[in-house]
């Protein structure tokens, strides 16, 4: 029994199901081979027996580069910059278990299957083991390769509770957060969180592999650290020191009240179990009372699940697809002018601007200012939901399908349980209020030193020529009144009924 263990977003050794899976079914080749040595049989057959039974129970790994995908995805050069790291880092660890890790290079998805079928045919391997993933062209690849004839055992880990398994009483997906997330923790605390160790060594160790070099765009993510370890460290770190105020915290983006952990889930390094386990070591009550301090953070781990489930409930979401198809009635106003002023963090709105900054300079946004910008774009300027998720997704580390779908069209109210149409985040008052200092603007939009606080959130921002050293800052893009009356109207195709 040969295993090949696919990696995708799993990037981890530690409580990986199907990695721990595929080690089993080649050591389940072992135990035979075992049992027949204690059986009396002639001695020159059972050492021939040992070493085509130990080369039978191997494991191998794999890692499919696919460039084009990446790019027709949008994936983050940052991203995959932090994906190259972690597999040198799981290439390394596989290694001391004796399990080669290859990475090999195809365009696209549609190439894996014949590749994937000559490397199993190559090393006589005769199963492969995978997570799922709930995105459609990735389940679709899955579908294709099965339909191959290839065995692919899929184990359902990137979510803590599978997709699907959370219904309501008609058996269908919910579609409001809170009630999902009253069932969901109701099944999730029939059980003990458990979570699996590193699996042990399957062959001797085997020789340090050279450099992975996934050969795209990439665009370097040092400032986050890899390892498993390190993802370890920092979960636990906020589970000690900042779940407890997490709550009053979060919404500030000058606080590091948050825990960060958004990148290591992205690409697997942590499984939603281990997040679980972690949160319970320190709030044991926050899956059965409400007021435990732990509760606001599991909500947001729900959030995660919920927009995972709903992807895999609702497949259009994976295409673009408004949630609420009233919205396809919306004509987008899709001013491109506006939009790169936008990207660029020039509307003249200091949050929304500093907000985009910190996107464009570190790859990661606040999540507060994720709902901030996303609003201005499709309320206020009235742009198209899709060109901001798009836009979000090349630029974050943490980019994920789900998350960032769920959250854009919750934003512009064009989703599942999403913010409604007619509520219009104010981007003055949303700065006086989450950024009452001015740290978190003066730390991005350095042109605004030394102009009083006042009047930033005021917006009475002095025009160019009264800002010192050249530097200017911009007049607003769009009058707020304005902007809010014109959305209303224009986003109430999607009233109900209408
Ligand atoms: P914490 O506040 O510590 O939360 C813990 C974890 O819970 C996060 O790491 C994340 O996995 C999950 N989580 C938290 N909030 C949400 C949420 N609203 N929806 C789903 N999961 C959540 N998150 C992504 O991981 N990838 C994205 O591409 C993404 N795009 C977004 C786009 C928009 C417009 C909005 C409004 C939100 C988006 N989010 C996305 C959700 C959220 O902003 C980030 O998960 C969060 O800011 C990450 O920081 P953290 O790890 O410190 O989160």
């Amino acid at each position: 029994n040969n295993s090949l263990m696919w990696f995708r977003q799993d990037l981890r050794l530690q409580d990986n199901q199907a990695l721990a899976a595929a080690c089993e079914h080649a050591r389940r080749s072992s135990v035979s081979f075992s049992k027949s040595l204690n059986e009396p049989s002639n001695a020159s057959s059972d050492l021939s027996q040992v070493h085509s039974q130990q080369s039978a129970g191997s494991v191998r790994a794999v890692y499919f580069a696919v460039p084009k995908q990446w790019q027709a995805h949008d994936v983050a050069p940052i991203q995959l910059d932090f994906i190259e790291r972690q597999l040198n880092v799981i290439a390394s660890e596989l290694a001391k278990l004796g399990i080669p890790l290859d990475v090999i290079h195809v365009a696209s998805f549609e190439e894996i299957g014949d590749v994937l079928a000559q490397y199993l045919d190559y090393w006589q391997i005769n199963k492969v083991f995978a997570s799922s993933e709930p995105e459609s062209n990735e389940r679709l690849r899955d579908e294709n390769i099965a339909a191959q004839g290839i065995e692919l055992a899929l184990f359902d880990q990137h979510c803590y509770l599978a997709p699907l398994s959370v219904r309501n009483l008609s058996g269908d997906m919910y579609k409001v957060f809170t009630p999902f997330a009253k069932k969901w923790r109701e099944i999730a605390k029939q059980n003990q969180v458990e979570t699996l160790a590193k699996p042990a060594a399957i062959a001797a160790p085997l020789a340090q592999p050279s450099e992975i070099n996934l050969r795209c765009n990439k665009r370097c993510s040092n400032e986050w650290q890899v390892g498993e370890e390190a993802a370890h460290q920092k979960l636990r770190q906020f589970a000690k020191d900042k779940m407890h105020d997490y709550q009053a915290s979060r919404d500030f983006p000058a606080i590091e009240g948050t825990s960060r952990i958004s990148a290591y889930l992205a690409i697997g390094i942590l499984s939603p179990a281990q997040c679980l386990q972690t949160l319970l070591a320190y709030f044991p009550d926050a899956l059965v009372n409400d007021d435990s301090p732990g509760r606001c953070w599991l909500n947001e781990i729900i959030w995660r699940e919920f927009y995972r489930h709903l992807l895999v409930a609702f497949p259009r979401l994976s295409k673009n697809g408004n949630f609420n198809l009233l919205a396809n009635n919306i004509d987008w106003r899709n001013n491109p002018q506006e939009f790169q002023a936008w990207c660029e963090g020039r509307t003249g709105y200091p949050l929304v601007d500093a907000a985009m900054r910190q996107l464009n300079q570190t790859g990661w946004m606040h999540n507060r200012l994720r709902m901030v910008t996303a609003s201005f774009l499709t309320k206020h300027l009235l742009i198209d939901w899709r060109w901001g998720e798009r836009y979000f997704k090349q630029k974050l580390i943490d980019g994920d399908l789900a998350a960032n779908n769920g959250g854009w069209q919750w934003s512009a109210g064009t989703g599942c349980d999403a913010q409604p149409y007619f509520r219009v985040f104010n981007p003055i008052s949303q700065c006086e209020k989450f950024d009452p200092t001015g740290a978190f603007i003066r730390k991005y939009l350095p042109e605004l030193d030394g102009v009083d606080l006042k009047l930033i959130h005021k917006l009475k921002i002095p025009n160019q020529a009264q800002l010192f050293d050249n530097e200017c800052y911009f007049s607003p893009i769009v009058d707020h009144k304005f902007a809010r009356t014109r959305a209303i109207s224009q986003l109430s195709v999607m009233k109900r009924g209408s």
